[in-house]
Protein backbone atom coordinates (compact mmCIF):
# COMPACT_ATOMS: atom_id res chain seq x y z
CA UNK A 1 0.00 0.00 0.00
CA UNK A 2 1.24 3.44 -0.84
CA UNK A 3 0.63 6.25 1.99
CA UNK A 4 -2.09 8.03 0.18
CA UNK A 5 -3.92 3.97 0.34
CA UNK A 6 -2.57 3.48 3.68
CA UNK A 7 -4.28 7.42 5.29
CA UNK A 8 -7.71 6.41 3.63
CA UNK A 9 -7.49 2.71 5.38
CA UNK A 10 -6.92 4.82 8.26
CA UNK A 11 -9.66 7.02 7.66
CA UNK A 12 -12.21 4.23 6.87
CA UNK A 13 -11.49 2.93 10.28
CA UNK A 14 -11.92 6.46 11.90
CA UNK A 15 -15.28 6.42 10.27
CA UNK A 16 -16.25 2.94 11.50
CA UNK A 17 -15.31 3.16 15.12
CA UNK A 18 -17.15 6.69 15.28
CA UNK A 19 -20.05 4.68 13.90
CA UNK A 20 -19.99 2.20 16.17
CA UNK A 21 -19.78 4.91 19.12
CA UNK A 22 -22.75 6.72 17.54
CA UNK A 23 -24.68 3.90 17.14
CA UNK A 24 -24.82 4.86 13.59
CA UNK A 25 -24.37 2.14 10.42
CA UNK A 26 -20.72 3.66 8.62
CA UNK A 27 -22.28 2.76 5.33
CA UNK A 28 -24.26 6.58 6.05
CA UNK A 29 -21.23 8.18 5.84
CA UNK A 30 -19.56 9.21 2.70
CA UNK A 31 -15.76 9.86 2.22
CA UNK A 32 -15.47 13.17 0.33
CA UNK A 33 -11.74 13.72 -0.86
CA UNK A 34 -10.86 17.41 -0.34
CA UNK A 35 -8.88 17.76 -3.46
CA UNK A 36 -7.82 21.49 -3.54
CA UNK A 37 -4.05 21.87 -4.81
CA UNK A 38 -3.56 17.54 -4.82
CA UNK A 39 -2.02 16.42 -8.45
CA UNK A 40 -4.34 14.47 -10.75
CA UNK A 41 -2.56 11.19 -10.31
CA UNK A 42 -2.91 11.39 -6.40
CA UNK A 43 -6.60 11.98 -6.75
CA UNK A 44 -6.67 8.44 -9.40
CA UNK A 45 -4.75 6.94 -6.57
CA UNK A 46 -7.13 7.73 -3.93
CA UNK A 47 -10.22 7.25 -6.27
CA UNK A 48 -8.78 3.59 -7.27
CA UNK A 49 -9.29 2.44 -3.47
CA UNK A 50 -13.41 2.66 -4.67
CA UNK A 51 -13.78 6.46 -2.70
CA UNK A 52 -16.39 8.23 -5.47
CA UNK A 53 -16.80 11.64 -4.49
CA UNK A 54 -14.19 14.64 -4.68
CA UNK A 55 -14.50 18.07 -3.74
CA UNK A 56 -13.20 21.35 -5.15
CA UNK A 57 -12.56 25.06 -4.04
CA UNK A 58 -10.91 26.32 -6.91
CA UNK A 59 -12.87 26.88 -10.58
CA UNK A 60 -9.46 27.21 -11.86
CA UNK A 61 -8.22 23.78 -11.23
CA UNK A 62 -11.43 22.25 -12.37
CA UNK A 63 -10.96 21.81 -16.33
CA UNK A 64 -7.30 19.69 -16.23
CA UNK A 65 -8.86 17.86 -13.33
CA UNK A 66 -11.78 16.88 -15.45
CA UNK A 67 -9.28 16.06 -17.97
CA UNK A 68 -7.13 13.78 -16.32
CA UNK A 69 -9.95 12.28 -14.26
CA UNK A 70 -12.95 11.97 -16.49
CA UNK A 71 -12.38 8.20 -17.30
CA UNK A 72 -12.36 7.26 -13.94
CA UNK A 73 -15.64 7.28 -11.94
CA UNK A 74 -16.15 9.68 -9.24
CA UNK A 75 -18.91 12.67 -9.03
CA UNK A 76 -17.19 16.14 -8.12
CA UNK A 77 -18.43 18.67 -5.44
CA UNK A 78 -17.42 22.66 -5.34
CA UNK A 79 -16.81 23.05 -1.86
CA UNK A 80 -14.89 26.00 -2.29
CA UNK A 81 -16.52 30.62 -2.41
CA UNK A 82 -18.21 30.51 -5.81
CA UNK A 83 -17.77 33.77 -7.08
CA UNK A 84 -20.88 34.72 -9.56
CA UNK A 85 -18.10 35.40 -12.53
CA UNK A 86 -16.95 31.60 -12.06
CA UNK A 87 -20.24 29.99 -12.09
CA UNK A 88 -20.32 29.52 -16.01
CA UNK A 89 -16.66 27.13 -15.89
CA UNK A 90 -18.05 25.20 -12.26
CA UNK A 91 -21.52 23.98 -14.13
CA UNK A 92 -19.39 22.24 -16.68
CA UNK A 93 -17.02 20.26 -14.18
CA UNK A 94 -19.54 19.56 -11.24
CA UNK A 95 -22.03 17.44 -10.19
CA UNK A 96 -22.95 19.32 -6.96
CA UNK A 97 -22.38 22.85 -5.54
CA UNK A 98 -22.21 22.57 -2.15
CA UNK A 99 -21.21 26.30 -1.23
CA UNK A 100 -24.56 27.77 -1.81
CA UNK A 101 -24.58 31.23 0.34
CA UNK A 102 -26.38 33.80 -1.00
CA UNK A 103 -29.62 34.08 -2.67
CA UNK A 104 -27.51 36.12 -5.21
CA UNK A 105 -25.51 33.52 -6.18
CA UNK A 106 -28.60 30.91 -6.25
CA UNK A 107 -30.22 33.10 -8.43
CA UNK A 108 -27.38 33.48 -11.18
CA UNK A 109 -26.75 29.36 -11.01
CA UNK A 110 -30.71 29.24 -11.90
CA UNK A 111 -30.21 31.59 -14.59
CA UNK A 112 -27.07 29.68 -16.09
CA UNK A 113 -28.99 26.74 -15.89
CA UNK A 114 -31.89 27.61 -17.85
CA UNK A 115 -29.64 29.22 -20.58
CA UNK A 116 -28.13 25.60 -20.62
CA UNK A 117 -31.38 23.47 -20.27
CA UNK A 118 -29.70 21.70 -17.33
CA UNK A 119 -29.70 21.41 -13.53
CA UNK A 120 -27.60 20.82 -10.58
CA UNK A 121 -27.69 19.49 -7.23
CA UNK A 122 -27.06 21.90 -4.13
CA UNK A 123 -26.29 22.45 -0.47
CA UNK A 124 -26.85 25.22 1.46
CA UNK A 125 -23.64 26.99 2.97
CA UNK A 126 -24.89 27.60 6.81
CA UNK A 127 -21.79 29.99 8.96
CA UNK A 128 -22.91 27.68 12.05
CA UNK A 129 -19.79 28.95 13.77
CA UNK A 130 -21.09 32.84 13.62
CA UNK A 131 -17.19 33.74 12.23
CA UNK A 132 -17.66 36.80 10.24
CA UNK A 133 -14.61 35.82 8.22
CA UNK A 134 -16.54 32.93 7.60
CA UNK A 135 -18.85 32.10 4.34
CA UNK A 136 -22.60 31.15 4.69
CA UNK A 137 -26.24 31.99 5.55
CA UNK A 138 -27.07 33.03 9.35
CA UNK A 139 -28.39 29.94 11.02
CA UNK A 140 -31.39 32.22 11.95
CA UNK A 141 -31.96 32.83 8.44
CA UNK A 142 -31.51 29.70 6.92
CA UNK A 143 -35.59 28.57 6.90
CA UNK A 144 -36.34 31.94 4.96
CA UNK A 145 -33.10 31.20 2.52
CA UNK A 146 -34.05 27.51 2.05
CA UNK A 147 -37.71 28.75 1.21
CA UNK A 148 -36.63 31.38 -1.45
CA UNK A 149 -34.40 29.39 -2.96
CA UNK A 150 -36.90 26.57 -3.67
CA UNK A 151 -38.66 28.41 -6.07
CA UNK A 152 -35.35 28.04 -8.59
CA UNK A 153 -36.35 25.24 -9.62
CA UNK A 154 -32.80 24.41 -11.77
CA UNK A 155 -31.52 24.07 -8.37
CA UNK A 156 -32.21 20.20 -6.32
CA UNK A 157 -31.69 21.23 -2.98
CA UNK A 158 -30.03 18.06 -1.36
CA UNK A 159 -28.70 18.99 1.92
CA UNK A 160 -26.32 21.62 4.09
CA UNK A 161 -23.08 22.20 4.35
CA UNK A 162 -21.02 23.58 6.89
CA UNK A 163 -17.41 24.11 8.35
CA UNK A 164 -17.08 23.62 12.01
CA UNK A 165 -15.04 26.09 14.14
CA UNK A 166 -11.50 25.14 14.84
CA UNK A 167 -11.26 25.43 18.15
CA UNK A 168 -9.56 23.03 21.00
CA UNK A 169 -12.46 22.79 22.19
CA UNK A 170 -14.03 19.84 21.38
CA UNK A 171 -17.20 21.22 22.74
CA UNK A 172 -17.13 24.68 20.71
CA UNK A 173 -16.87 22.65 17.10
CA UNK A 174 -19.57 20.05 18.06
CA UNK A 175 -22.17 22.91 18.81
CA UNK A 176 -21.67 24.24 15.49
CA UNK A 177 -22.71 20.00 14.09
CA UNK A 178 -25.62 20.19 16.24
CA UNK A 179 -26.67 23.73 15.11
CA UNK A 180 -26.77 22.03 11.35
CA UNK A 181 -28.30 19.04 12.50
CA UNK A 182 -30.67 20.96 14.07
CA UNK A 183 -31.80 22.87 10.91
CA UNK A 184 -31.72 20.14 9.13
CA UNK A 185 -34.90 18.81 11.41
CA UNK A 186 -36.47 21.89 10.69
CA UNK A 187 -36.10 21.90 7.14
CA UNK A 188 -37.61 18.54 6.54
CA UNK A 189 -40.43 19.37 8.74
CA UNK A 190 -41.27 22.31 6.38
CA UNK A 191 -40.40 19.69 3.41
CA UNK A 192 -37.19 20.91 2.43
CA UNK A 193 -35.53 18.08 1.28
CA UNK A 194 -31.89 18.59 2.99
CA UNK A 195 -31.21 14.73 3.52
CA UNK A 196 -27.52 15.26 3.73
CA UNK A 197 -25.31 17.10 5.98
CA UNK A 198 -22.29 17.77 5.03
CA UNK A 199 -19.97 18.28 8.05
CA UNK A 200 -16.87 17.19 9.31
CA UNK A 201 -13.00 17.43 8.06
CA UNK A 202 -10.04 15.69 8.93
CA UNK A 203 -9.17 16.82 12.94
CA UNK A 204 -13.18 16.88 13.73
CA UNK A 205 -14.71 14.15 11.37
CA UNK A 206 -15.63 12.31 14.85
CA UNK A 207 -17.67 15.21 16.41
CA UNK A 208 -19.47 15.25 13.00
CA UNK A 209 -20.02 11.44 12.77
CA UNK A 210 -21.85 11.51 16.59
CA UNK A 211 -23.59 14.46 15.65
CA UNK A 212 -25.63 13.13 12.08
CA UNK A 213 -22.97 13.56 9.43
CA UNK A 214 -23.64 12.15 6.18
CA UNK A 215 -20.84 13.41 4.19
CA UNK A 216 -17.33 14.05 5.77
CA UNK A 217 -14.84 15.87 3.72
CA UNK A 218 -11.59 14.54 4.39
CA UNK A 219 -8.02 16.44 2.83
CA UNK A 220 -4.96 16.69 5.08
CA UNK A 221 -4.90 13.48 6.98
CA UNK A 222 -5.36 11.67 2.84
CA UNK A 223 -3.18 13.99 1.10
CA UNK A 224 -0.90 15.42 3.37
CA UNK A 225 -0.32 19.21 4.17
CA UNK A 226 -1.35 22.07 1.66
CA UNK A 227 0.74 24.76 0.66
CA UNK A 228 -0.92 27.66 2.00
CA UNK A 229 -3.33 28.42 5.00
CA UNK A 230 -6.81 27.69 4.62
CA UNK A 231 -7.86 31.23 4.64
CA UNK A 232 -6.42 31.04 1.20
CA UNK A 233 -8.39 28.80 -0.63
CA UNK A 234 -11.53 29.71 1.36
CA UNK A 235 -11.11 33.72 0.21
CA UNK A 236 -11.79 34.60 3.78
CA UNK A 237 -14.03 37.83 3.65
CA UNK A 238 -11.69 40.48 5.75
C1 LIG B 1 -9.90 21.84 2.52
C2 LIG B 1 -11.29 21.64 2.95
C3 LIG B 1 -11.66 20.51 3.69
C4 LIG B 1 -10.69 19.46 4.18
O1 LIG B 1 -9.94 19.95 5.25
P1 LIG B 1 -8.80 19.06 5.95
O2 LIG B 1 -8.63 19.70 7.26
O3 LIG B 1 -7.60 19.17 5.08
O4 LIG B 1 -9.31 17.68 6.04
C5 LIG B 1 -13.00 20.38 4.02
N1 LIG B 1 -13.92 21.30 3.64
C6 LIG B 1 -13.60 22.38 2.92
C7 LIG B 1 -14.66 23.35 2.56
C8 LIG B 1 -12.27 22.59 2.57
O5 LIG B 1 -11.96 23.69 1.88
Amino acid sequence: MNQIEENIAKIKSRIKKASNDAVRNPNEIKLLLATKTVEPQNILCALSTGVILIGENKAQELKNKFEKLQNTPHQTHFIGHLQTNKIQEVIKYVDCIQSVDSFKLAAKIQSRLELENKTIDIFIQINTSFEESKFGISPSLAIKFAQSIRRLDRLNIKGLMTIGTFSAEKEKTRKCFQLLKQLQLQLLDKNIPVEELSMGMSNDLEIAIEEGATIIRVGTAIFGKRPYPDSFYWNEKK
